[in-house]
């Protein structure tokens, strides 16, 4: 531990398996107090606060619950994120909603509820989990690549509109990672997934945390709007 995160209050959605618990045990690494936000409950020591994200009254609940115990959040990332693949011909209205509400909607009634905050602290940093599909697209995948195409623009966007407080924001691309929403696919597709990878083989959760660690660090104070790809060279 170099204590990167010494004392930061850090929120973390989807951090009961997979890149978000990853990602909330590095930075506990570094010495950050992380709050993670799932409905199931993390087998991590960390703070976990019941929460789905897919529900304002529940995000509401769950931000009220950490300033009661701290005065203030110093890092949000809205990494929490379903798939519901299908073609789109054939895609259903719901399959659409549900993406959108999970992957879209929750980053901005997350980031709304805690820029509030971090306008007053004047200090800040939101993380959005993105992937390679919201920059290139993917056939099969149209709600979910709609809704990382989504947190891009919403990364730019609030990046522009916050910076004049301090408060940066930036998304991460992720390739093809392997955790449980990677496992469900056919073994054919990952094998095709994987020859598509420059660097040869899928990531690691840890490595798409130690990228997480780096932008919501002071070592990346002067980074801001930027989409960072860790795809092991796929999105080139
Ligand atoms: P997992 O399926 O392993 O984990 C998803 C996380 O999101 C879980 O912690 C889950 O918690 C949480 N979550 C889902 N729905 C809700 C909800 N309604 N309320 C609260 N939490 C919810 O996925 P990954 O770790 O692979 O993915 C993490 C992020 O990275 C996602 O946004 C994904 O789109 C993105 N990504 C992943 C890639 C990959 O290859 N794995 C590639 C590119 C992007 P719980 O079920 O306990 O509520």
């Amino acid at each position: 531990m170099s204590g990167l995160l010494s004392d930061k209050i850090c929120v973390v959605t989807g951090a009961s398996r997979g890149i978000g618990l990853a990602i909330a045990l590095r930075f506990k690494d570094e010495g950050a107090r992380v709050y993670g936000l799932s409905r199931t409950k993390p087998d991590a020591d960390i703070f976990w606060i019941s929460c789905d994200i897919t529900d304002e009254s529940s995000i509401e609940s769950a931000i009220h619950a950490i300033t009661q115990k701290e005065n203030r959040i110093d890092v949000l990332v809205n990494n929490a994120g379903i798939t519901r693949d299908g073609l789109f011909m054939r895609m259903k209205t719901e399959d659409w909603d549900a993406v959108l509400t999970a992957n879209l909607r929750s980053a901005f009634l997350l980031s709304r509820a805690v820029s509030r905050l971090m306008l007053k602290q004047r200090s800040g940093c939101i993380l959005n989990m993105s992937s390679v599909v919201g920059l290139h697209g993917n056939g099969g995948q149209a709600n979910y690549a709609a809704s990382k195409a989504g947190l891009i623009g919403l990364t730019k966007s609030l990046a522009k509109e916050l910076s004049s407080r301090n408060i940066r924001v930036n998304a991460i691309a992720p390739g093809y990672i392997e955790t449980s929403m990677t496992a469900v696919l056919p073994e054919s597709v990952r094998e095709n997934l994987k020859m598509t990878i420059p660097l040869q083989r899928p990531g690691r959760p840890e490595e798409v945390a130690e990228a997480a660690l780096f932008l919501c660090s002071d070592a990346a104070a002067y980074i801001t709007g930027v989409v960072l790809n860790v795809d092991g060279g796929m999105g080139m």
